[in-house]
């Protein structure tokens, strides 16, 4: 099949209008229908996934969550979701989403339900182990108070308050290995 130039100019036409418009309903975001949004309470938050950081608006009815859409207002996204942003919803409900903590013991085959509460037990004692096992105080003549075996990753999941009080906590351990997701 022979195209001549017109023919060409015309499909480039077509084809970048196309894209054109689906990137127009890309950034747009996607709205809920408003009767689904009907008697919702609405709370604004951000994408725990990445570092750019999305403005998302929940909207909750009895304590559940009924939609997730791109903030408008939010100066970052202004509304625009990634499609991970978007299938947000699909996270908060879901079967398959995990809401027990699973253990494996060292050397173990097999997941075992534990308590949040035995968690944070068990997480804190390998905290005090591993600072004091690998704890440099000194180095030559100079204090460094160092936690040399741990490191700290802050996540886009934390908000400014929470990062501020993780680094705070992670220097009173003496840990100077922080990073954040968004900085690799
Ligand atoms: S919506 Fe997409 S781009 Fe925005 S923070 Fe979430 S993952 Fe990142």
């Amino acid at each position: 099949m022979s195209v001549t130039r017109k023919d060409f100019l015309k499909l480039s036409g077509v084809t970048a209008a196309g894209a054109f418009f689906g990137g127009v309903s890309f950034l747009g975001g996607c709205k809920a229908a408003p009767d689904k949004l009907k008697g919702t309470k609405e709370s604004t938050t951000i994408c725990p996934y990445c570092g750019v950081g999305c403005g998302l608006i929940v909207s909750t009815r009895n304590g559940k969550i009924v939609n997730i859409e791109g903030d408008p207002d939010n100066p970052i996204n202004q509304g625009s979701l990634c499609s991970k942003g978007s299938a947000l919803y699909q996270v908060a409900n879901n079967d398959r989403r995990l809401s027990k903590v699973q253990y494996r013991k060292p050397y173990g085959t097999e997941w075992e339900e534990i308590s949040w509460e035995d968690a944070i037990k068990k997480i804190a004692r390998k905290v005090k182990d591993t600072r004091d096992a690998t704890f440099v105080e000194k180095e030559g003549d100079v204090f460094v108070n160092r936690a040399a075996g741990i490191a700290s990753m802050g996540g886009a999941a934390l908000d400014n308050e929470e990062c501020y009080a993780l680094s705070k906590f992670a220097r009173v351990l003496g840990i100077s290995y922080l990073e954040h997701q968004a900085r690799i």
